[in-house]
This record gives structure tokens, C-alpha cells and sequence, in this order.
């Protein structure tokens, strides 16, 4: 995928559009994130041994990839991705409104 976890994006659609969040957990099978703060739902906790927080509790659910863009670190703005093959063949992301590498 091309969001990756810790990188930071705003959500372009739904209900949450115009959020941004950092990418907690990234579920490549699905091509879905979890964004902290975005797409929340309420979950219902039975008490368990194991559970610490019983009752209601907001968590973030997976949101699609495709409704949200990356914010670019260097000049801060929602940006497609783009990629480039470096020297030593690795490949990097690459910002498409200011051109720097993202990684
Ligand atoms: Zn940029």
C-alpha cells in the first residue's frame, strides 16, 4: 500500500471528511488503515478477566485506503503518491506537489 503506519492523512470522504489522523495499524489483505481519532464506533465490552475497560467504549474502526490522502511531512499538503527507484535500486515515495521524498 502506499500509506503506511505513522504516516499522517486527512480523510477526503465520509463522514469523517477533512479529519486528519495518524495511521495506527495498516491491514494491507483489506487495504485498510486505522487513523487515530477517525472513524469511530462505539463498542460494547462485556467485563472479562482480561479486559480492563468494561462497558462502552470508542474505538477506531478500519477506514478504506481510498478515502483518504497522505499528507506530505515536507510541505504539509494532501498528495497523490509517487514513487522513484534510488541508486542503490530501493524504492522511495515520493511527494507529488513538492516532489521530496516522503520516506
Ligand atoms: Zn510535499
Amino acid at each position: 500500500m502506499h500509506i503506511r503506519k505513522n504516516d499522517e492523512v486527512i480523510v477526503i470522504n465520509g463522514d469523517d471528511r477533512g479529519k486528519k489522523g495518524k495511521v495506527n495499524r495498516c491491514i494491507p489483505r483489506e487495504n485498510r488503515l486505522v487513523v487515530g481519532g477517525v472513524n469511530m464506533c462505539k463498542r460494547h465490552m462485556k467485563p472479562r478477566a482480561n479486559i480492563k475497560q468494561a462497558g462502552i467504549i470508542e474505538m477506531e474502526a478500519p477506514i478504506h485506503v481510498s478515502k483518504v490522502m497522505l499528507i506530505c511531512g515536507k510541505c504539509h499538503e494532501p498528495t497523490r503518491v509517487g514513487y522513484r527507484i534510488l541508486d542503490d535500486r530501493s524504492k522511495v515515495r515520493v511527494c507529488r506537489e513538492c516532489g521530496e521524498v516522503i520516506d
